[in-house]
């Protein structure tokens, strides 16, 4: 199973993309963690990547391309992938159907998750994160049991850099001109699922439970 979960920054796709990850047994692709860990490490791909991530603007195509395209030819994505946060444009959205081509495989399902700007602002300004594991909390809606502490690993949790509001409201500039016209991409090419996500996390699972198990036009035509 090869999915895309696609929506603006802050919408909840990391949060859901690692319990499908979970549930399905499939890889969990980041695009915004592989660019962080790769800034952290300060290879060359981070080096480059930093000032884009920290400005909250996209990072060039090529960079995210090579990292991500790297991860879904290796054998961990054998069994399929969610990709979070890539494509993020028209063209990287064709590289990947390039290189899905290449090996006679394609995108079964893209899931679009919206929420309303209120909601998405306060899930960004109170999001944590595990410096170690990268698991996701929120301040107010889902703390840790210790304070500032993960509760899968014990380790302490950030706040990312560019989840001030000055970053924030350039990063959602960037999706409605950059990335919103996926949304037609992938209606005209493929099946795209809507996930609305302004409720609790149990009923949005349980909508993209209902999306992944539902048959497709195609599906429905073969019976
Ligand atoms: P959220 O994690 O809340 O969904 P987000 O989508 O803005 O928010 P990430 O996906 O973690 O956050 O991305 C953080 C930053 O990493 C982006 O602002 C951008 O600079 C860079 N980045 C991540 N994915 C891509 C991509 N596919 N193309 C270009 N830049 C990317
Ligand atoms: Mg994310």
């Amino acid at each position: 199973m090869r999915l895309i979960f696609l929506g603006p920054p802050g919408v909840g796709k990391g949060t859901q993309a690692a319990n499908v990850s979970l549930k399905e047994n499939i890889s969990h692709i980041s695009s915004g963690d592989l660019l962080r860990t790769a800034v952290d490490a300060k290879t060359e791909i981070g080096l480059k990547a930093k000032e884009y991530i920290e400005k909250g603007l996209l990072v060039p195509d090529e960079l995210v391309v090579k990292i991500v395209v790297e991860k879904i030819t290796s054998a961990e994505c054998e069994k399929g992938f969610i990709l979070d946060g890539f494509p993020r444009n028209l063209s990287q959205a064709k590289s990947l159907d390039n290189t899905l081509n290449e090996s006679g495989k394609r995108i079964d399902k893209v899931f679009y998750f919206t929420a309303s700007e209120d909601v998405i602002i306060k899930r960004i300004a109170g999001r944590r994160i595990c410096k170690s594991c990268g698991a996701q909390y929120h301040e107010m809606y889902s703390p840790p049991v210790n304070d500032n502490v993960c509760d899968k690993c014990g380790s302490e949790l950030y706040q990312r850099k560019d989840d001030n509001p000055e970053t924030t409201s350039v990063r959602s500039k960037v999706y409605k001109e950059q990335t919103e016209e996926l949304i037609d991409y992938y209606k005209r090419n493929g099946e795209l699922i809507e996930v609305n996500c302004n409720g609790e996390k149990s009923e949005i699972q349980q909508n993209i439970c209902e999306g992944l198990h539902s048959m497709s036009e195609d599906e429905k035509g073969m019976e």
